[in-house]
């Protein structure tokens, strides 16, 4: 039988429209959220996406600036200008986009953000947040893999979620969300030995790798969700995922599609991130 694709443009599609409800209530009270995008450099794939959440939350009723800086600017003019936008009371949400250029520490931007700001959660302080269960914002790919879980009505508590990958923006930060959301949780890298016994073992898959196509059939346990969060460019300029969509679509019980899933849905927890850190500052400011 062969697996439902899940209908990431529905999903987010309907997500967008309660977060952009929620953006009109709180206009109404005086606050319309704000985000600041800082780029640096001229990759050209960055410059899409940064295009590409700007315009999301154009159309979901935020104010958002976008910071184009030149390859060469010194680390110091960039931590100016993240100083510049923590003071600023009409933007609630800061995002730095990576890569940023060799001579820039990506550590030093993103510990120089204000943490009520820190919409990627990638500042420390969000992060050990996240480990022990607080309150705040939650990295976006992982929260919006979590959403799509629970948007086509999958129990997660109990299951044995398997995590591909353990970068510290994508692998850890989900395999948190998945324990958070009471799963039994493996997470797999270039080091583990027998990988596909593992993931044969998975109720629920997420992939994370970077390599176009790496997990088959031969991964994956029948009726398995299989959320596929890889972007791959491949030669021919196709973007290509880290599964093997056909391979997998007769074994899987659920599949994302790449691209138009977890991707838009990444943006739409950047939104959420920042509506969420809005309405924090308005009921800080009506309780004062
Ligand atoms: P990283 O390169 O930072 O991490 C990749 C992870 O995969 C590492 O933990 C690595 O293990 C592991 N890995 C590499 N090769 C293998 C292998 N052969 N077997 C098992 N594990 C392996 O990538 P990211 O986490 O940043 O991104 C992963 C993918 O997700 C990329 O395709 C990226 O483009 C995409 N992405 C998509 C987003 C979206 O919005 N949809 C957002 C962010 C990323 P080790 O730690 O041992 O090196």
């Amino acid at each position: 039988m062969s697996a439902q694709v899940i209908n990431g443009k529905e999903i987010v599609s309907a997500y967008r429209a309660e977060i952009k409800e929620q953006v009109d209530a709180l206009k109404d009270r005086g606050v319309q959220p704000g985000l600041a995008v800082v780029i640096v450099g001229d990759d050209p794939a960055s410059h899409v996406y940064v295009r590409n959440k700007a315009k999301a939350c154009e159309e979901a009723g935020m104010h958002s600036e976008v910071y184009k800086l030149p390859e060469a600017t010194p680390e110091a003019e960039v931590l100016e200008l993240i100083g510049k936008l923590n003071a600023d009371a009409s933007i609630h949400g800061i995002l730095v986009q990576s890569p940023l250029p060799k001579h820039i520490s990506e550590e030093r931007i993103v510990e120089s953000i204000d943490p009520l700001k820190d919409v990627d959660c990638f500042h420390p302080v969000n992060v050990g947040n996240l480990m022990i269960g607080k309150e705040g914002p939650a990295p976006c790919t992982p929260a919006g893999v979590i959403e799509i879980l629970k948007k086509i009505g999958v129990e997660i508590a109990g299951k044995h979620a398997v995590v591909i990958g353990r970068s510290n923006i994508v692998g850890k930060p989900m395999a948190m969300l998945l324990l958070r959301e009471h799963a039994t949780v493996t997470v797999c890298h270039s080091r583990t030995q027998n990988m596909e016994e593992i993931t044969r073992q998975a109720d629920i898959l997420v992939a994370a790798v970077g390599r176009p196509k790496m997990i088959n059939r031969s991964h994956v346990k029948p009726g398995a969700v299989v959320i596929d969060v890889g972007i791959n460019r491949l030669e021919t300029g196709k973007l290509a995922g880290d599964v093997d969509f056909d391979d997998v679509l007769d074994t899987a019980g659920w599949i994302t599609p790449v691209p138009g899933c977890v991707g838009p849905m990444t943006i739409t927890m950047l939104l959420r991130n920042t509506l969420e850190s809005a309405q924090r500052t308005a009921h800080t400011e009506a309780v004062r």
